[in-house]
């Protein structure tokens, strides 16, 4: 397993950067895999994730998302409203995580993997 964790993680930063913030077409989806409880951080590209829905004249977003602690499938969807709030949001398999949950349960998260 810890072959495939270095496989998959690599030498990439735990948490997004600021500067990544920054980025006007960058958002940014917390979740929690609903598995084996890894926290996710997803950078969703506003001009090509998001799409319109003509109908109601509002935005949303659907994304698989998968997990690289034990490969589940989590499939997001979100509605934004016209103001571009998030209106609904679903995720199955997992669950939401707000950036301070996300961080707080990232912390904890690599606490015990190193600990192993
Ligand atoms: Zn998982």
């Amino acid at each position: 397993m810890s072959f495939l964790r270095k496989l998959f993680t690599g030498g990439n930063p735990s948490l997004p950067k600021a500067s990544d913030h920054a980025d006007p077409n960058a958002w940014w989806l917390y979740v929690q895999c609903g598995k084996c409880g890894a926290p996710l951080a997803i950078r969703i590209d506003l001009r090509n994730d998001i799409s319109t829905d003509y109908e109601t004249n509002g935005r949303y977003l659907r994304k698989e998302i998968m997990d690289s602690a034990c490969f589940q499938l989590m499939y997001a969807e979100v509605r934004f409203d016209s103001n571009g709030k998030v209106a609904q949001q679903t995720l199955e398999r997992g669950k939401f995580l707000d950036r301070a949950e996300y961080e707080t349960i990232k912390t904890a998260w690599d606490a015990q993997k190193s600990a192993k």
